[in-house]
Order: C-alpha cells, then structure tokens, then sequence
C-alpha cells in the first residue's frame, strides 16, 4: 500500500469537517474521492499534504508516519498535490513557475534563502531539468517562456500539474483539476491524469464530472458530511443507493 489512511479526523471549532475516515490506496491506482459540496474532500487532501494538522488519526505513506509532518517534509517524502483553484503568478512564465513552486513547496524557507551553497546550487540545476522533464510530460514545453497571463485556463491546469510533477512524487492528490474548464477541453486533462498512472504514479483524484471519474478512477470513496459512505469500484458505486441518496440530499 502507498498510502493508509486510519481513522482520520478534522474538527473546525464545532464542525466535523472530517470524520473518522479509512483509506488504503494502492500503487497505481487511480482513486477518486467523490461527495457532495461540503463533504470533506478538500480538508481530506489537507490533512494528507500536511496543510492542516489532524484532530486524531494516523496517515502512512510508504510505511512512513507521516501524520505529524509540515508540508514541506511531506512533498519531499513523494507527495504532491494541486489545489482546487490554481494559484500561479500571472506575470511570470510558466517554467519560472514551475520552479518556484516547486521551491515553495519543497523548501522550509528562512534556512533556503540565507544559505546558498554548492548543494544550493546543483539543486538549482536538478529543479530546472526536473521543470523542463515536467512540462515535456503536461504537453507544455512550447508554451515555457509564456507568461501565465498569456495562456488558457486548460493549460494553466497543465501548469498546475507540472507543478506537481516537478516534485518527482510517488503520489500525486489532484484536486478538482477540471473545475473551471471548458468540459470540451477536459479530455487532455483526463489524458494527462492517465498517463500518470501509466508512469507508475498513484493518483488521488477529486473531481465532479462523473464521466471523467467512472472512465479514468478504478476505485471511488464517497464522502458525505466528513463521513466515509461507500468505497469500491466504479460499478459498485454507480449502483449504490446510499450513495445516490447522498447526492439527492444535497
Ligand atoms: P469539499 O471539498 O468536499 O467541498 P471542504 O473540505 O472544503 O469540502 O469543506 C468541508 C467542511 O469544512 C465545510 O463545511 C467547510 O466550510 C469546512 N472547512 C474547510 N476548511 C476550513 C477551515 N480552514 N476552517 C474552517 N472550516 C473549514
Ligand atoms: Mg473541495
């Protein structure tokens, strides 16, 4: 198993945001996180990369305890993630955002920026090239001195995904890649998230459009109100009424 989730729980102030979740996600498996608005998807993917510590539960990756750790530590650990909504700097290409968000995410800060030494600076080399290998495998090389501002919202989530990439993970939690774009222009998205799997990374996957989820994810779990309602295979969740009745509630 990549990653075991156990028992997984995140209060905010009253709210069970997440509540007592199981996961086991195998290595190469694309694993799709379904639920209505609210569910605990998002929250789910935060306690994951560490954006937000846990109220209780444990999370292993690679047989790693990574529960506790910051971010930072996480994505080198093979982790990475992308964000419901994509935060790329505008002005910027789209290989220097690459880089720096590869930086941003990897690094703890303070210590990175007053210290360069030569390690420094071979790493520097290794996240230009780890850059370039990550818009060659989104399909963006041509467009890598192109200012963000300058690109459309599909290929910014290519960007997002490079960004991701870039980290060289194992496993690779994406949320909501198609929001927001044209639903005639997702199928090179669910292309790319293929050839993800194809490459042998495990891909955690939250997304609304179903079509793209029953052809791409080969097990679902469903959440609903931070609860964990069904897990199984696409057919089994097509066809189960608790789940049908989740959404019809919402
Ligand atoms: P989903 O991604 O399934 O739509 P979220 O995980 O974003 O759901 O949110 C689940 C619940 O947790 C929602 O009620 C949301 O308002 C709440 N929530 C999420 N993040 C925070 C936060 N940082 N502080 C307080 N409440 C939050
Ligand atoms: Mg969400």
């Amino acid at each position: 198993m990549v990653l075991i989730v156990d028992n997984l729980s995140k209060t905010f102030g009253g709210l069970q945001a997440v509540d007592q979740v199981d996961l086991k996600v195998e290595k190469g498996d694309i694993h799709a996180v379904i639920g209505p608005n609210g569910a605990g998807k998002s929250t789910f993917f935060n306690l994951i990369s560490g954006f937000h510590p846990p109220t209780s539960g444990k999370i292993t990756f690679n047989g790693n305890d990574i529960t506790k750790m910051p971010p930072n530590k996480i994505a080198r650990l093979g982790i990475a993630r992308t964000f419901q909504t994509t935060n790329l700097f505008e002005d910027a290409t789209v290989l220097d955002n690459v880089i720096i968000g590869n930086r941003l995410r990897t690094k703890s800060g303070l210590w990175d920026a007053i210290l360069r030494t030569k390690r420094e600076i071979r790493e520097e080399k290794e996240s230009m090239e780890k850059a370039y290998q990550a818009l060659d495998f989104v399909e963006l090389t041509e467009l890598a001195n192109e200012p963000i501002a300058n690109i459309s919202q599909e290929q910014k989530k290519r960007v997002a995904f490079a960004l991701a990439l870039a980290t060289d993970p194992e496993l690779v939690l994406l949320d909501e890649p198609a929001a927001g774009v044209n639903p005639d222009e997702t199928d090179g998205l669910s292309s790319l998230i293929q050839k993800m799997a194809d490459s042998g990374l495990t891909v955690c996957l939250i997304e609304h459009k179903m079509s793209m989820i029953m052809s791409l994810a080969n097990r679902i779990m469903v959440l609903n109100q931070g609860k964990r309602i069904a897990e199984g295979t696409p057919d089994e969740i097509k066809n189960n009424p608790v789940v049908i009745e989740a959404y019809l509630g919402s």
